[in-house]
């Protein structure tokens, strides 16, 4: 792992942005880059979580972290507005505005993480923006929708999430992530970095809620997953979605 960080005076308040590259020494071909950030919202402290739990993994011995690491390049920023963090700010910078709006004009001035993190190299086959959620549960995403042309690709932005969904069907719902790209958002990073040519451009939503995803399965007739089988009289408990879903 290597580091580096933004010029210190950039930000108002002089405070870091730091800029992690994690990945595995290799001699083979040019590898595609992941970039990941939390914290743009200083008070979504749920972001940060989530962010802590994937550099504990993606630095770890595990066998798919190590793959992870031969395959990519990632790039991340842990905090990209940490002014706001340390004087308490709910969604905005010192200069009193929100910086999940300011991509597409990203001054650098004004919003200099931002700045940077729009100069990081081209090929990026993955880019994951992480916030808290304060009204809805679990864990979700926001993408894009590019599949209005019926052409071949039209339900791209949807593969990774759905992936997700499979891979951890007690935390992510893939049945409350939305793809749309409506005028309110243009200037957020997940619609800037899309219009970059990125179709894997997400929001990633961690719930201040927690999960109602575990109770569910642990409902569902057709398990076995961590709850395993539930009661046959609690059956028509569990909502027609999930069923669909938990096979
Ligand atoms: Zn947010």
């Amino acid at each position: 792992m290597d580091h580096h960080w933004l010029p210190r005076g950039e930000h108002l308040a002089g405070n870091i942005v730091y800029m992690l590259t994690i990945t595995a020494p290799s001699s083979g071909a040019a590898k595609r880059t992941v970039v990941l950030s939390a914290r743009v919202h200083p008070g979504e402290s749920g972001g940060s979580w989530a962010m802590q739990g994937f550099l504990d993994f993606i630095l770890s011995a595990a066998p798919d972290a190590q793959l992870l690491r031969q395959l990519f390049v990632f790039k991340v920023v842990p905090m990209l507005n940490p002014d706001g963090v340390v004087v308490g700010n709910s969604r905005c910078s010192l200069a009193g505005r929100d910086p999940n709006r300011a991509y597409r004009t990203g001054s650098r001035g004004s919003f200099p993480a931002i700045w940077h993190l729009l100069l990081v190299e081209r090929d990026v086959v993955l880019y994951c923006d992480f916030h808290g959620h304060s009204r809805k549960n679990n864990v979700f995403m926001y993408g894009c929708d590019g599949g209005r042309d019926g052409s071949e690709t039209r339900f791209q932005e949807r593969i990774f999430p759905l992936m997700l969904s499979k891979n951890a069907p007690d935390k992510f719902s893939f049945s409350s992530c939305k793809f749309k790209v409506q005028k309110s958002k243009e200037g957020t990073g997940r619609v800037v970095m899309w219009r970059m040519g990125i179709a894997n451009s997400y929001t990633l939503e961690v719930a201040f809620g927690g999960s109602t995803l575990a109770a569910l399965i642990a409902l569902c007739p057709m398990g076995p997953w961590r709850g395993g089988r539930a009661p046959v009289d609690r059956r028509d408990k569990v909502p027609e979605w999930h069923l669909a879903s938990c096979s």
